[in-house]
């Protein structure tokens, strides 16, 4: 018999997986791991069979860091500087915030001197101090270079001001340097302070390639934990953050496409449980193994060309039953490519996943067939979702099944059956307690405001169709009612032992009145109207009729 991917699984592995779902889904499952993963045992086939009957892939790597990459340690480093470090960056902000209230302060006096005259807002004198600012951005200090030319004014020892030029390329550092000698350390901060800061930043520059063993995945436990790691990240696919799109990775688990790529952290390991230790995660994305070729989806905690680029060529390698071009930017949902005739157009989609596509930079490497000719491609790159506590499995447009993306247990395992009801319009899940019913249909709030009316005599709720637009006369005023569940207007006078009753707001006494429009069951609707809901609710629309 040949290998499944469910036969290389261990049994601590499964141990495993059924205590995360036990951990983290809303409900607990009696189901074996057997039976949970049967979808992902066969929608990986393929996969499985690419990978040399293998779950998991590893391969050395070496890549330069890249600058989001160093962005991203420089911003979650920052409250970790040294004292002395974060002393410069505040005393920096301080000097920054100075400059802009002088200016301000320069032009309020302007203005109070001569209140009548439009005095105008020089804005180009904030702009050096603005941008001063910026170069403390992570971004720039990552990149190290200046980005944009700017002039800042820098006083001389003789007084005078000259227009210091900084041009693009130049290094932040050094034009805080320069602001320290022409201003002085008593305004911008201490020349120590600042060499401390200049120390604290360097080190990210000096980590200049990334080093580790690239996986490619389709480790059930990977899945699960896309974004859970003891690497400091996290995204909307956590489990143990409860991201609001953590389903998104069943989905992902079960389909026939998607791979997970990640740098595994050799100084740590991920505890998914207290005693089970796994991969962690550095960097993280998905690869779809599709048609026409091998796509990259969406990486974390930062985007990564280099790494990103040579995953997706690692994957097209594997297939060797099919020629693929070099990787290329892919932009959704038209295909952009130099190293094709082909019109392509490529659309991946997906259910209760978030679609990442167009939110990042994606490679592709196409397969050679298709660069030629016009070719159009739609597929839905989501497996079926599936209830991690039953393991009751859904086509995941059944909306019936789950309230949310962030829910792994379907409504009967959560125990939210009765709570929850669908908009019979759109089909969003709501409340019990939040639905408009119109008889014993529900509806959202939108869908009900689009297609039903509450009717002010009784509080019910009615079909548009069914409402008439409503005006009542009360001897020289009127009352409008929008709409009103009364389908057959009659006219008639109001009997004489209730023409006292009605209290008329506007002229502050009890009204007579002549003529009411009235439906056809009576009268008494009508006074139980007029006696009770025209005087506290409608009295303030009463409105006087031109004579
Ligand atoms: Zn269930
Ligand atoms: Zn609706």
């Amino acid at each position: 018999m040949s290998k499944t991917p469910f036969s290389l699984l261990t049994e601590d592995e499964k141990n495993a997986f059924i205590d995360y779902i036990n951990a983290h889904a809303e409900a607990p499952t009696s189901c074996s791991a057997d039976y949970l993963l049967r979808e992902w045992n066969a929608q990986k086939a393929h996969i499985f069979k690419l990978f040399g009957e293998q779950l998991i892939l590893k391969t050395d790597v070496e890549f330069s860091q890249s600058d989001d990459a160093i962005a991203l340690d420089i911003s979650q480093d920052w409250r970790e500087m040294p004292e002395n470090a974060y002393r410069f960056t505040e005393s920096l902000w301080d000097f920054l915030a100075k400059q802009k209230t002088k200016i301000w302060e320069e032009y309020n006096a302007r203005q109070s001197k001569n209140p009548e005259a439009y005095t105008r807002f020089e804005d180009e004198k904030m702009q050096p101090w603005y941008q001063i600012e910026n170069l403390l951005a992570s971004e720039i200090l990552a990149k190290n270079a200046v980005q944009e030319e700017f002039t800042i004014p820098m006083p001389k020892p003789d007084g005078s001001v000259r227009e210091y030029r900084v041009q693009v390329g130049t290094k932040p550092l050094r034009v805080m340097r320069q602001l320290i000698k022409a201003y002085g350390e008593e305004a911008v901060g201490s020349m120590d302070d600042f060499n401390a800061f200049c120390v604290w930043h360097s080190q990210f520059l000096n980590t200049s390639s990334i080093k580790g063993k690239l996986c490619f995945s389709i480790h059930p436990l990977d899945y699960l934990t896309m974004s859970d790691n003891a690497n400091d990240w996290t995204s909307c696919m956590s489990w143990q953050e409860v991201g609001c799109y953590r389903a998104g990775t069943v989905e992902m688990m079960n389909s026939p496409y998607a791979v997970v790529v990640y740098l595994e952290a050799s100084d740590r390991k991920y505890y998914m449980t207290s005693d089970f230790a796994w991969n962690s995660k550095k960097w993280r994305s998905l690869c779809l193994i599709a048609e026409p070729g091998v796509i990259s989806v969406k990486s974390y905690p930062y985007y990564h060309k280099e790494i990103t680029e040579f995953s997706v060529k690692y994957l097209a390698d594997l297939d060797t039953e099919n020629d693929y071009f070099a990787p290329t930017v892919f932009v959704p949902y038209k295909l952009e490519s130099s190293i094709a005739e082909a019109e392509l157009r490529i659309n991946p989609h997906c259910f209760r996943m978030y679609n990442d596509f167009g939110s990042t930079t994606h490679f592709i490497a196409l397969k050679k067939i298709y660069g030629e000719g016009e070719h159009s491609f739609t597929f839905n790159y989501s497996g079926k979702s599936e209830c991690m506590s039953c393991g009751e499995l859904f086509d995941a447009d059944d909306r019936q099944m789950f309230t949310c993306e962030e829910q792994l247990s379907c409504m009967k395992c959560a125990g939210l059956n009765g709570d929850y009801v669908f908009c019979e319009e759109c089909g969003e899940i709501i409340h019990v307690d939040d639905a408009y019913w119109i008889d014993d249909t529900p509806y959202c709030y939108t869908c009900f405001s689009e297609v039903g009316f509450c009717d002010p005599f009784t509080d019910e709720n009615h079909y548009l169709d069914d409402g008439t637009d409503t005006v009542f006369t009360l001897g020289t005023h009127r009352i409008e009612l929008g709409l009103v569940f009364l389908p057959d207007f009659v006219h008639l006078n109001i009997k004489e032992k209730y023409k006292n009753d009605i209290w008329n707001q506007a002229d502050k006494e009890y009204t007579t009145i002549d003529a009411a429009m009235l439906n056809d069951r009576g009268i008494s609707d009508m006074i139980w109207f007029l006696r009770s809901n025209a005087y506290i609710n409608c009295a303030a629309e009463l409105e006087k009729i031109e004579d």
